[in-house]
């Protein structure tokens, strides 16, 4: 790509009033890639960057976006810091932060673009995921103060009192609902069963950003947990306020499961955690896991045996009725995995569980098989089907193949040696 055509892919707007530049044509997204919106415009009617603009004028209509853009698209333009004074829109040079144009900036640009032309495709794929990203979003609006709280209408002299109606123990912030509630702190220690959250005593407020602080101190995967968390945790008090209609917890932490899923795979997508790691030739990796929750009782068991090559000997799930423990659910799933694997492994095996106690027993010295303790992120696939059995009590054994759910897991979980 040279002269006039890479110049036109270095151009973009620097939006002031937002009046002159067209939301779905014009290159005015300042990031890596392309500088245009990558979402589909679909049936949307708004035509120039203004519209996207709240009343004021002032800052980004967030529900807008949310509701418009794919994720990355709407992080990008949330990030686009508008003028403080009214001002046109102008073009800049983008590759350079001063927006003047050089030749070694226009150079690199090049490069980069030839190899970037893969990952584009990549945020077409991201599209569908756009409802749930929509929803983790929205939690951002937290911060802002921007949910119609008590508080919020009672400043705004609709409401006598700014109480929370749940509790009638504090003032109904946003923090109050999403956090310090006594309906969100249950939530809370719901989830804590099955996600790694950060520690309790971080859940406090620090001033009007806590969200944003709270949220720079969590791991990426963290980050995705608690905006949902947070997200849940709002629908539901504003459930009961609102439609006196209780969601039971038990049915927001599967809902959260549920939704956890896709997120977490696109995570895994990114490359971003290091993950299973093939057996040496002629092995096969038997990974295990149980999956149990004490409230309920419910258990459910996950195998996967793969080759050398990463290939999927087969998956397997089963749910477990009167299980005892979480350890027993583990245990179950070491059986389970063997039994399966003397049936289907043509070779030695290594068996692979996260739970120590178990791998502890079982450590001896054998010569067919040995056991191995591998850390949580490391037996994601196992995991994955557990969950799957306990929630749909549902058990079956798939030879060669896995099921949906678990298929994008397998390709980015595999780590094989490059060669
Ligand atoms: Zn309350």
């Amino acid at each position: 790509m040279y002269g006039l055509e890479l110049l036109k892919k270095g151009i973009i707007w620097r939006i002031g009033s937002g009046s002159q530049v067209r939301i779905w044509r014009d290159p005015w997204i300042p990031r890596g890639r392309s500088l245009r919106v990558t979402s589909r415009q679909g049936r949307c009617r708004l035509r120039w960057v203004s519209e996207l603009l709240d009343i004021d004028g002032k800052d980004w209509d967030f529900d807008k976006l949310a509701r418009l853009f794919n994720p990355a698209d709407a992080d990008a333009i949330a990030k686009i810091k508008l003028p403080a004074r009214v001002s046109e829109d102008f073009l800049a040079w983008h590759p350079e932060k001063t927006g003047l144009f050089s030749v070694s900036s226009a150079y690199n640009l090049g490069l980069s673009l030839q190899n970037d032309q893969t990952q584009e495709a990549s945020s077409e794929a991201a599209d569908g995921e756009r409802k749930i990203w929509g929803l983790v979003w929205n939690g951002l609006k937290l911060c802002r103060e921007a949910l119609p709280t008590r508080r919020a209408k009672f400043i705004r002299k609709m409401e006598t009192s700014a109480l929370c109606t749940l509790c009638d123990r504090e003032a109904e912030t946003g923090f109050h609902a999403t956090v310090a509630c006594p309906q969100a702190k249950c939530l809370r220690k719901a989830m804590r069963e099955h996600w790694h959250l950060p520690e309790e005593r971080l859940f406090e407020y620090t001033g009007p950003v806590w969200l944003l602080l709270l949220l720079d101190i969590c791991s990426e995967e963290q980050r995705d947990l608690v905006k949902l968390l947070l997200w849940k945790a709002w629908a539901v008090h504003n459930n009961i306020t609102h439609q006196s209609g209780p969601l039971s917890i038990l049915e927001s932490v599967h809902s959260l499961l549920a939704l956890q899923a896709p997120l977490s795979l696109s995570r895994f997508g990114d490359g971003q955690v290091s993950g299973w790691k093939p057996p040496p030739q002629g092995y096969y990796k038997v990974n295990v896991d149980g999956s149990y929750v004490a409230q309920i009782g419910e258990a459910g068991v996950g195998v996967i045996i793969r080759d050398s090559l990463g290939g999927v000997i087969l998956t397997a799930w089963r749910v477990v009725f009167r299980c005892s423990g979480a350890v027993e659910a583990e245990a179950r799933a070491c059986v389970e995995g063997l039994r399966l694997a003397a049936q289907w492994a043509q070779g030695p095996v290594i068996l692979e569980s996260d739970c120590a106690r178990i791998v502890g027993t079982l450590q001896k010295k054998e010569d067919s098989w040995s056991i191995v303790q591998v850390k949580r992120e490391c037996n994601s696939v196992a995991n994955n089907l557990a969950h799957l059995a306990r929630r749909n009590v549902h058990s079956a054994v798939w030879l060669g193949q896995a099921p949906a759910c678990a298929t994008v897991l397998i390709k980015s979980d595999c780590n094989l040696p490059s060669s």
